[in-house]
């Protein structure tokens, strides 16, 4: 077995990646080369000892330094019913952004009291929805859903957060800010007094506390620490004014992951000693009691678990000017790249250790010129029958797929002890053609 040294770029892989005895790339103790061809390309897999060890470190990091805390996964990161039930079993909560996670959380047998729901345009079937089936809270984030969920609940008492934006850059890609002023998520400044004053006054609401979050993919504290300055002195604010008990704070999830090599984000335990550190100070000098903490992970529990597995197809040379190698996949089951200029790393999964000698694009089939999944990386040379495995692939690819031009979208494997599960199949015609009358 290849040291993860002699292969730098194994690192961004799941924490089980390796070369086998073959010399082929496994993850799980699976031999990938394997799984594409029992399962067919393009294939996601999944370390699950990977995702466990994310949920456990969140839980343990943060814990350790602040008894209590609630790990609440976003599956809007990577949704399948065997995510659920490993979620749960890590005993973890779930923060939902829409009636469609929201059911299929509830489907997957997940309590539905641990279920948190934000979004930014809940409709009244949704939050009926959620209030049916009594959810942990409602995160309220705007005036007109605040007034609608008033009327709805009617007779019952319901559990909100209040979502503040507090106009914070995350210094991120423009379309991963949601906490910056210019966004279409949370209470602008303008909404916070007449928010907390209606849902206050409302006799079917409890405000347990507020929430925010600053964005996707974050490589720094700084903006967590301005928005808990931020929301914390304004939580000192309406203690005064009204006195409000925050109950509970929500810091949103983002914590960034690792997809190159060289970019490498702060570990979970830096995230969580600066974020305690500043929450207990400034509450300390705010003279605020201490809330119970949510934390809301997606992109970090994923990412890293989850490689697609490919299969090269067309090589086309233009001189001069760049070499396509054109897979089996594509912007329908990954379109980070052509929607966030997203980088990710690559290796050859029926050779790993080979050598790179050259710079390619990789590009999908679709009918798009946009259809890249990877711009630009020094691969060794390839030629059509290689499987191609793309690491960091767990976040917002699965999720994201669409059926562009009639694809079938992948199936998902996950591996751990050697042994591989499909847990959901690849879509057939039949999944194409049945919603469709004759
Ligand atoms: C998307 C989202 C998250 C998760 O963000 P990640 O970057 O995947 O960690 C958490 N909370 C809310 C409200 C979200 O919309």
């Amino acid at each position: 077995m290849a040291a993860k040294n002699s292969i730098p770029r194994l690192a961004v892989f799941p924490q089980t990646a390796e070369v086998n005895k073959k010399g082929n790339l496994a993850i799980g103790g699976c031999d990938t080369i394997a799984l594409a061809e029992e399962y067919g390309t393009p294939l996601y897999v999944f370390d699950e000892a990977d995702i466990r060890n994310r949920c456990r470190e969140f839980k343990e990091e943060f814990t350790k330094r602040y008894p209590g805390t609630i790990v609440s996964y976003s599956p809007k990161a990577f949704t399948a019913r065997a995510m659920f039930k490993l979620v749960a079993e890590e005993g973890l909560d779930l923060d939902v952004v829409s009636g469609g996670e929201l059911a299929f959380a509830l489907a997957s047998g997940f309590a539905a009291k641990k279920i948190h729901f934000a979004g930014n345009n809940k409709s009244g079937e949704e939050l009926e929805l959620a209030l049916r089936e009594g959810i942990g809270h409602i995160v309220v984030d705007n005036l007109p859903e605040l007034n609608m969920l008033i009327k709805i609940a009617g007779r019952k008492k319901v559990d909100i957060l209040l979502r503040l934006n507090p106009g914070i850059d995350p210094h991120t890609h423009q379309y991963n800010k949601t906490g910056i002023a210019d966004s279409k998520f949370g209470l602008p400044k303008a909404d916070w007094d007449e928010a907390v004053q209606t849902a206050l006054a409302a006799d079917n609401l409890n405000v347990d506390g507020l929430h925010f979050h600053v964005g996707s993919g974050l490589f720094e504290y700084e903006p967590y620490l301005k928005s808990l300055d931020e929301v914390l002195a304004y939580a000192a604010a309406i203690r005064q004014k009204y006195g409000f008990r925050m109950n509970l704070l929500s810091i949103g999830g983002g914590f960034g992951a690792q997809y190159t090599v060289d970019a490498v984000p702060p570990p979970v335990a830096s995230f969580a000693g600066a974020i305690i550190e500043r929450l207990t100070t400034r509450c300390r000098e705010l003279k605020l009691e201490t809330p119970k903490l949510m934390i809301e992970p997606g992109r970090k529990i994923v990412a890293q678990a989850g490689v697609a597995l490919y299969t090269v197809g067309v090589i086309k040379n233009i001189p001069g000017i760049r070499t396509y190698v054109s897979v089996d996949g594509g912007m329908g089951d990954n379109i980070r790249q052509p929607m966030y200029g997203a980088v990710q790393e690559a290796l050859v999964a029926n050779r790993p250790a080979a050598k790179d000698t050259r710079t390619v694009t990789i590009s999908g089939k679709y009918c798009e010129a946009g259809d890249v999944l990877i711009k630009e990386i020094k691969l060794p040379e390839l030629k059509a029958g290689d499987i191609l495995a793309i690491a960091g692939s767990g976040a917002y690819c699965v999720p994201m797929s669409s059926n562009y031009n009639a694809a079938f979208r992948p199936a998902i494997v996950f591996m751990k002890d050697g042994r591989a599960r499909l847990i959901r199949r690849r879509e057939t015609l039949e999944d194409l053609t049945r919603r469709d009358p004759d």
